[in-house]
């Protein structure tokens, strides 16, 4: 018996991709340019850090130029390598087609590891890997428009930006440069809560899905279900904040860094942030067990387990142990292809990342558009909706002689505020796509997981759009 060798991560998206081309009839040659990276920039630049300079190895890749601009986080971490940022690259290209987000994927890594500099050490290396993309044309509203990703936020955006405008001085459009910028410098309410939004409202459909629901043998709804988190970084906290607020779920397991906690009453999770933030560690939280090793987090018995960290967390060494019924990717890639499988068998259901985690992109992709109209979403239409609600309610109680306080009045007789509108746009995303997956199972009865659905209908849109151009016929 040949032995089953463990994926790269790299590996593992190209082995995700053949199995669900083989269910489409994109010609080969087709497949082959979807598949490939366009573009990989690789730069190595020098930064002073203290009295010495530090030779720092950097990277963009474009995976994809079938719509322009392309599009992706840049990620800070030691780990980065040039294989993983064109894992990451390609995944964007199909998360982007799948929820319907018209960019090509891209993806940023800066080799350091961020705990190991300065505020100030790190603002002069975000600017100069910028001044390194601007230089070679890689950066730009039309061209490629980074976001955060695992080590990076809002305040490194911003700096991104501002070096950006330092060398495009005038240009109308600059803003659109770099999304999940802070809101008060161009950026969008509601882009730091997206992934986890979006993700707690992918993990909502499935569970609102009686007919794969009845496969598996379980029980629909989210209120009660409990929920295993690995990372409590900005998608693992907001994944599990509104999971907790909004979906009644009760956190049994969180895993960071430092290690694992277990309680089967529930760990709150603003709580356990506020502790972190005090001792700087979630272990010794006050209701809650340590766990001896941070990966038995997902070796938790649950209904849900969320990996919301990196890629590769649950591999052949692991995945017999996975005890969850349902395993929501948060992060992207965290199951290889060769644990997949192994899931699969056990009758677990793979919510894939490409799905689950598009939240954060589609609120970029928000942002993106409000830049370019260089308006907030709702200004136009706020007072208006409002005065003609509040003409309806009053009309309502002429007609039936009721009448209803000022708070309710309030609650209905309100226009969208720009978080309204962008939480409306998410979940209508998200809502969307998982029933174009659906759609896609229901077509093809021999794609019985969720992953080659959503490649399926991907590799389909992407695939038109190449045909579209006039390159393939
Ligand atoms: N880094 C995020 C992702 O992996 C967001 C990308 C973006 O907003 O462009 O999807």
């Amino acid at each position: 018996m040949s032995k089953i060798i463990e994926p790269t991560f790299y590996e593992s998206v190209q082995l995700n991709f053949d199995r669900a081309a083989q269910f489409t009839n994109i010609p080969a040659g087709l497949l082959k340019q979807i598949k490939v990276c366009n573009s990989v920039y690789y730069m190595q630049f020098p930064v002073k850090i203290g009295k010495d300079y530090q030779v720092i190895e950097a990277f963009r890749v474009q995976h994809s130029h079938h719509r322009l601009p392309t599009k992706g986080g840049i990620r800070f971490s030691q780990k980065v390598n040039q294989e993983e940022v064109m894992a990451l690259a390609s995944l964007m290209t199909y998360k982007c087609a799948l929820v319907d987000v018209p960019f090509g994927g891209a993806k940023g890594g800066v080799k350091i590891s961020p705990r190991e500099y300065t505020v100030e050490q790190l603002q002069k290396i975000t600017r100069r890997y910028t001044t390194e993309l601007v230089r070679k044309n890689f950066i730009g509203p039309g061209i490629d428009v980074p976001a955060p990703d695992y080590g990076t936020g809002s305040r490194e955006m911003a700096w991104i930006l501002d070096t950006y405008q330092t060398f495009k001085g005038g240009e109308i459009d600059a803003a659109g440069c770099v999304t999940g910028k802070p809101v008060a410098q161009n950026g969008i309410r509601g882009r730091d809560e997206a992934t986890g939004r979006g993700v707690f409202y992918g993990i909502r459909e499935l569970l609102n899905d009686k007919a794969v629901l009845k496969k598996y043998n379980l029980k629909p709804g989210t209120e009660g279900k409990t929920m295993a988190i690995q990372g409590l970084g900005n998608v693992g906290y907001h994944t599990g904040k509104i999971s907790q607020t909004e979906g009644g779920f009760k956190i049994i397991s969180v895993a960071e860094y430092e290690g694992a906690i277990y309680s089967d009453k529930g760990i709150d999770i603003e709580e356990l942030v506020r502790h972190r933030k005090k001792t700087g560690s979630i272990l010794n939280f006050p209701g809650a067990e340590n766990m001896d090793q941070r990966k038995k987090t997902l070796e938790v018995a649950c209904d849900v387990l969320v990996p919301a960290a990196l890629e590769n967390q649950i591999r052949l060494d692991n995945a017999k142990k996975v005890k969850a019924k349902i395993v929501a990717e948060a992060a992207n890639g965290p199951v290889t292809a060769a644990a997949s499988d192994v899931l699969l068998k056990k009758g677990i259901v793979i919510i894939p990342d490409m799905y689950l985690n598009a939240g954060g992109v589609t609120v970029s992709y928000f942002e993106w558009l409000k830049n370019l109209s260089h308006m907030r979403f709702g200004r136009m239409e706020k007072r208006f909706d409002q005065n003609t609600y509040l003409n309806l309610v009053n009309l309502i109680e002429r007609q039936s002689g009721r009448s209803i306080n000022d708070k309710e009045k309030a609650i209905i007789a309100r226009g969208a505020d720009e978080i309204d509108l962008v939480r409306s746009g998410l979940e209508e995303t998200m809502v969307t796509a998982y029933q174009q997956i659906r759609e896609v199972m229901m077509r093809k009865p021999k794609v019985n997981d969720l992953r080659t659905a959503a490649f399926i209908n991907a590799l389909g849109k992407v695939a038109s759009d190449y045909m579209n151009m006039g390159i393939f016929p």
